[in-house]
């Protein structure tokens, strides 16, 4: 089961191939290369990154987890 690596929610919902939203934080997840991508949707729908804030070890997922 795949847990947002921000809030551990598990409150997951795929959006399209490979992506997925969290409903507990409002924050976009993608998947790519065995590492997941973190953007915020802004309020004019623009997203901004926020892998900076996590680890490379946070966003690792082995794709198993889907
Ligand atoms: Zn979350």
């Amino acid at each position: 089961m795949l847990k947002c690596p921000n809030c551990t929610s598990k409150d997951i919902g795929k959006i399209g191939p490979e992506q997925y939203y969290c409903w507990s934080c409002f924050i976009e997840l993608s998947y790519k290369d065995e590492m997941l991508s973190l953007h915020q949707v802004e309020e004019d729908g623009s997203l901004s990154s926020l892998d900076d804030l996590f680890t490379d070890e946070e966003r690792k997922c082995d794709g198993a987890s889907f």
